[in-house]
């Protein structure tokens, strides 16, 4: 069973923030944290279609610049998610900048940045190119809880932890996958193609029964096309698997409010990506940076129950020994041994079996 989200550090070596997270068979690239891009090749960046920044330290959010460069003329639109004065801090690095020539590009860009605030409104507002990023379409809106982005394959939730500053931590979550069944497949002499994603869209959103698909797909015989309803294509869908949750914490002081905050976003989760900036014998000093220690992120796992841990942000004070600040984060957390974070592709392939040997999370 192959999983829909595949997220990785956007550094290697785990000192800077940042999540990536390639959404498979859409060819989308979701990102947390807009900090070192440059890291990225421009193929990769102009994958994203939704950036969330947890706040707007200059670690998270200086690679907007980047990202923008590359994604002028070859992006058509971008959505970013934010706290409080996002879309201020959004326009503010739009404006820094004169755009008497962007109206020209064939390909324009939309912008459309939303801010959650603690006080459960949103806010949001459209900067085009075609308009030399003026800001436009501006409304503030109640937020749904702590859901920030939903669409048919997954979701994104965030909520505030204190950092001396609001700070949004994230939870990505994955809808149920669909597993369909080969041999029912061949019965019906059909292959695999881009509507079997269509009709697993249709079945997950509830889609009326006698709602069309589309069918085109290939085989030594030609291309076929054909039309039939989800009624008549429900019974090759085999069954559902429950998706995975990942989680991205990240700039936060330690303290029981913080805890519980994340206690309501991240208990049981599958993947958690959490700060570790700094050893523990530097506690005091942690407290005073409104930063975690690697032992306090790994309790934090512990409590939260997450089935595989993978430490960040570690602070520069500690360079070369990283692998110290991994093994107290894991010693914490009590889960499984980890190798060093260099060259390391994902959380799970760092702590714990791999996500597609582990039984499916148990329903959420
Ligand atoms: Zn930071
Ligand atoms: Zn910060």
């Amino acid at each position: 069973m192959s999983f829909l989200l595949s997220p990785r550090l956007l550094d290697p070596e785990a000192r800077e923030p940042g999540l990536i997270v390639d959404v498979r068979d859409q060819r989308r690239t979701l990102l947390f944290d807009l900090g070192e891009l440059d890291r990225l090749p421009p193929r990769v960046l102009l994958r994203v279609s939704h950036a969330f920044v947890t706040h707007n330290h200059m670690d998270h959010f200086a690679g907007f610049d980047h990202l923008l460069a590359v994604a002028l003329g070859r992006m058509a639109r971008l959505v970013l998610w934010g706290g409080p004065g996002f879309v201020d801090q959004v326009e503010h690095k739009l404006r820094a900048y004169t755009w008497n020539v962007v109206q020209r590009y064939p390909l324009p860009l939309r912008i459309e940045v939303h801010e959650a605030r603690p006080d459960g409104m949103g806010r949001r507002a459209c900067f085009d190119s075609r308009a030399s990023f003026a800001r436009a379409e501006e409304a503030t809106f109640p937020l749904d809880g702590d859901l920030l982005h939903d669409e048919a394959a997954f979701r994104v939730r965030g909520r505030f932890v204190d950092h001396e500053m609001p700070v949004l931590a994230f939870a990505l979550e994955e809808k149920a996958c669909l597993r369909v069944a080969p041999d029912r497949l061949a019965a019906m002499g059909l292959t695999t193609g881009p509507w079997l994603g269509t009709l697993k869209r249709a079945l997950l959103t509830g889609a009326p029964a006698d709602t069309p698909i589309d069918l085109r797909w290939r085989d030594r015989h030609g291309e076929h096309a054909m039309t039939r309803s989800v009624a008549e294509l429900r019974h090759l869908v085999l069954d559902a698997v429950a998706g995975r949750r990942i989680g991205y914490v990240t700039d936060l002081r330690h303290s029981e409010a913080n805890l519980e905050q994340l206690a309501g976003l991240l208990t049981d989760v599958d993947w958690l990506y959490i700060e570790s900036v700094f050893l523990d014998a530097d506690r005091a000093h942690a407290l005073r940076k409104n930063h975690l220690t690697a032992r306090q992120a790994g309790e934090i796992a512990r409590r939260l129950g997450a089935r595989a841990l993978q430490p960040f942000h570690f602070s520069p004070r500690y360079r070369g020994r990283e692998a110290e600040l991994m093994a107290e984060a894991h010693a914490a957390w009590g889960g499984p041994p980890c190798k060093p974070p260099a060259g390391a592709a994902s959380a799970a392939t760092l702590a714990g079996a791999a996500p597609a040997d582990r039984p499916p999370a148990s329903a959420r």
